[in-house]
């Protein structure tokens, strides 16, 4: 149900509205606008399917602008382009049926018929429902919300445990060695494991590692499909370490501001302090004192303390940032 223009357009292609059109005629020209606006005038189902159809083909290019702004802004994983595809119909799908369709079923509603920056408004819904599943635990997998299985949620942990273990040693764990290898990993990179249920025992190796990695349950369902391995979880989690060394540093500053005269050493920075401590947390690795110390190359007393002492607020800070990490 396609309308060929009467008139050759100005820009390729240019769609039009369509014959009912109760667009504000400020908007005519808008993104999208006037796709959308045939898409909802249609009333034949079929019809209107095959021009949503056309209207994602068609603007590709801009859909995956929006999309890849959406992941940027949510932290998601940029790899992961059908997740993110899904938000976004998942999105569209809500804004069509709830928002810009007349409530009366045929035509547009006033929302529609005055909006006029549809990308926008899609990446915003975007973003709404990926913030959605992260709180509901759907996301990252922190959260034991029911349906999703702590079970589940153990053995991707595993899997993912054992991958990292052959990779460092380059052969198959043992049991007791993986449970001890998997336990330090989850200590190290998950705020409250146990709560999180992911700390493992021998007795569990058998039953967990039978489970296959892609629950069947979440593949019916596109948009759940995310591997629960700390890796999706990370750009959130990178995000509120970058809080906290941003909080260090201003903490460093306060200090310098405060100190009446010159040091006669020079003093250790936290944020640096932080940095290091935090550089491998990704691989499930935080640094020790002792570490940072050698890293940093202090040999007096004091900077050595001060090392200490700055750790100390660090994991003060750390437990703040991740306070709500795996609840909610
Ligand atoms: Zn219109």
């Amino acid at each position: 149900m396609k309308t060929l223009p009467l008139a050759p357009p100005a820009t390729r292609a240019a769609p039009r509205h369509h014959r009912r059109c109760e667009c504000d005629r400020d908007t005519l020209q808008t993104p999208w606008k006037a796709q959308m606006c045939q898409i909802l005038h249609t009333r034949d189902q079929e019809a209107a399917r095959a021009l949503l159809d056309d209207f994602l083909l068609e603007n590709e290019a801009e859909i995956a602008r929006v999309i890849r702004r959406a992941q940027r802004i949510a932290h998601l994983d940029y790899r992961d382009k059908d997740t993110a595809l899904s938000y976004f119909g998942q999105a569209l799908m809500k804004m069509v049926d709830t928002r810009w369709r007349a409530k009366t079923g045929t035509g547009t509603s006033q929302v529609f018929n005055y909006s006029r920056n549809l990308p926008v408004i899609l990446e915003q819904e975007t973003r709404y429902f990926v913030r959605e599943d992260r709180r509901r635990g759907l996301l990252d997998g922190t959260a034991g919300v029911p349906g999703d299985s702590a079970h589940d949620r153990k053995a991707k942990a595993l899997a993912r445990s054992r991958q990292l273990f052959e990779r460092e040693h380059s052969r198959t764990p043992a049991d007791e060695e993986l449970v001890e290898f998997h336990n330090a990993r989850m200590r190290a990179t998950r705020k409250d494991p146990v709560r999180q249920s992911v700390l493992v025992t021998a007795e569990d190796l058998r039953s967990l590692t039978a489970v296959p990695l892609q629950d069947p349950n979440l593949t019916s369902e596109p948009r759940l499909v995310s591997e629960d391995t700390p890796d999706l979880g990370l750009p959130e989690r990178q995000q509120r370490l970058d809080a906290v060394i941003a909080e260090c540093e201003r903490k460093d500053e306060e200090r310098r501001l405060a100190r009446r005269r010159a040091l006669k050493r020079e003093p250790v920075q936290m944020a640096t302090v932080a940095r290091i401590y935090l550089a491998d947390h990704a691989q499930g690795d935080l640094a020790t004192r002792q570490e940072i110390i050698d890293k940093l190359d202090v040999t007096e007393r004091a900077s050595q303390r001060e090392v200490g002492s700055h750790l100390k607020e660090i994991m003060t800070l750390l437990r703040t940032a991740f306070w709500s990490y795996g609840l909610s």
